[in-house]
């Protein structure tokens, strides 16, 4: 008689049917984090208009004022992108696809959703793709 499968769902993936119940806590982590990021989104853009259209009274102020306006920009673009990812992660959970890796097509470890709920990919293959880019893009490559 085979010994039960020993798997641990929360370190390892669900298969999708068992992926679908857990839909609701993760629509919540996802709405909720969008709410967070929303307001945050518009007080970085306020920001970078105000850095932007105020001008500067001389050179020193204008570093300054470049730094914050790029610093504002990174994160208003950072949480522009997150926004995307949380839609398309709902949009995921529509079409009842959410949780499954969208290159290995096995289910995304519990754990990892609820630290990333956008997650498209599984760890496996995040890393490997990481490395990839590593390769790719290393960061010592020279700039002529
Ligand atoms: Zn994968």
């Amino acid at each position: 008689m085979p010994h039960p499968r020993k798997i641990d769902p929360v370190q390892y993936g669900l298969s999708p049917p068992e992926i679908r119940k857990l839909y609701s806590e993760f629509a919540r982590l996802l709405l909720g984090r969008s709410k967070e990021l929303l307001p945050l989104d518009r007080s970085a853009r306020e920001n970078l208009d105000e850095q932007v259209l105020t001008s500067p009274g001389d050179e020193a102020d204008a570093s300054v004022i470049d730094t914050n306006a790029d610093y504002f920009l990174k994160l208003a673009n950072s949480h522009q992108h997150e926004l995307i990812e949380i839609r398309d992660a709902l949009d995921r959970m529509h079409r009842g696809v959410y949780g499954v890796c969208e290159s290995c097509s096995e289910g995304i470890a519990v754990a990892r959703l609820r630290r990333l709920p956008h997650a498209r990919l599984c760890i496996d293959c995040q890393s490997a793709r990481e490395r990839l880019r590593a390769v790719a893009y290393p960061r010592e490559k020279p700039t002529l």
